[in-house]
């Protein structure tokens, strides 16, 4: 039976699903997520691994299922697999029914078996081209071989792969229908992804970049049927299966269509800051009730219940006007892809 949730937010959404953001460090430098010379937070302003295990312990308490671990990215946090170990034991008790990562690769040769050995199943790696030159000028600092070899690690320990790949006009969009196939021929699942107006780069301009998905919908019909799929996830992305090949297909589109209306979702910070929504400002401190009561959680609680009433009806995001509307001067990193 299914336990009635606990965490309502005002429109009558159940909020069943934690995105924790664990470091905002990363050892890539993506051109739309981050800047060169980024300043990282001090030590000290992070949730320790043993905050981090309380927190989202009292957030699974209160009826979160669903755990995805992000960053900057998660694999580069010194002893995060001591904190996938401590949450592997929400899986054994059948609290949390799903523990997963969003990550950009680069350590899976390292700790993928270590990943399915405390139950993850799924992990999203995101992957925007499978060009050894363009991967170096998306990511910067990365290296194409390293992430594929670490996401054949992750299939070799039996993980199921989604790749989430931004799309970015006069980068990839020449590349589609070649990842499309490559997906295929592995089993894996894809999900392009608008890219959003996050963080204050300084380097370049969202819009310029900005390929909407309805034109790489159209650009996908050339070659293939697509049939749209009921929404299963109460998440943002949109599915068809491409008939051809049977692979399924995400649309995360945040600009082109609201998908509030479903949100199922809140985010935290590194720092132990609670956003209710992506695209909005508004976030509760949740540290500071969890240090004042290191060993009572009751307050870490109420501050929740508190946080999640305050959850808004959705974002502003809007390129509609030719700029970038409802833009969030906050990094991606921060909050937690
Ligand atoms: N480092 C991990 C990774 O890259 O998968 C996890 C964190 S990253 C911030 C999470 C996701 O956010 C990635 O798929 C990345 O492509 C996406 N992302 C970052 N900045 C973005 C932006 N401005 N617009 C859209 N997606 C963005
Ligand atoms: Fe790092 Fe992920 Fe941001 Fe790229 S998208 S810089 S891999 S956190």
């Amino acid at each position: 039976m299914t336990p009635t949730p606990k965490l309502i937010d005002p429109f009558a959404r159940a909020i069943t699903y934690l995105r924790v953001s664990v470091t905002d460090r990363c050892d890539f430098r993506c051109v739309y997520c981050m800047s060169e010379n980024m300043t990282f937070l001090p030590k000290k302003e992070l949730l320790s691994l043993e905050e981090l295990d309380r927190m989202c312990s009292a957030f699974i308490d209160q009826g979160v299922e669903k755990l995805r671990i992000t960053g900057g990215e998660p694999l580069v946090r010194k002893g995060i697999m001591t904190f996938f170990e401590g949450m592997s034991r929400h899986l054994t008790s059948g609290a949390l029914k799903e523990l997963t990562l969003t990550t950009n690769g680069s350590q899976l040769r390292k700790y993928a078996q270590a990943l399915a050995d405390c139950g993850v199943k799924r992990v999203n790696i995101s992957l925007d081209t499978l060009d050894e030159a363009k991967f170096a000028d998306i990511t910067r600092w990365g290296r194409l071989a390293q992430v594929l070899d670490g996401i054949d690690a992750a299939t070799e320990a039996g993980i199921k792969i989604k790749i989430n790949m931004v799309a970015l006009k006069g980068t990839n969009d020449d590349e589609l229908e070649h990842v499309v196939s490559w997906c295929a021929v592995r089993g894996f699942d894809l999900t392009f992804i608008e890219v959003m107006p996050m963080g204050d780069l300084g380097n370049e301009d969202r819009l310029d970049q900005y390929w909407s998905l309805e034109d790489l919908r159209a650009q996908l019909r050339e070659n293939f049927t697509l049939i749209d799929l009921p929404d299963q996830t109460g998440g943002p992305a949109r599915y068809v299966r491409l008939e051809e090949t049977g692979q399924r297909i995400g649309f995360i589109t945040p600009l082109t269509h609201n998908f509030c209306e479903s949100c199922n979702r809140v985010r935290l910070t590194c720092t132990g800051q609670l956003f209710m929504c992506l695209g909005q400002e508004d976030e509760a401190d949740l540290r500071k009730h969890l240090r004042a009561s290191p060993d009572d959680d009751g307050p870490l609680i109420d501050a929740i219940h508190r946080a999640i009433l305050r959850k808004p009806k959705g974002h502003d995001f809007d390129y509609s006007r030719q700029n970038e509307g409802g833009k969030m001067s906050r990094h991606m990193s921060h909050t937690g892809g």
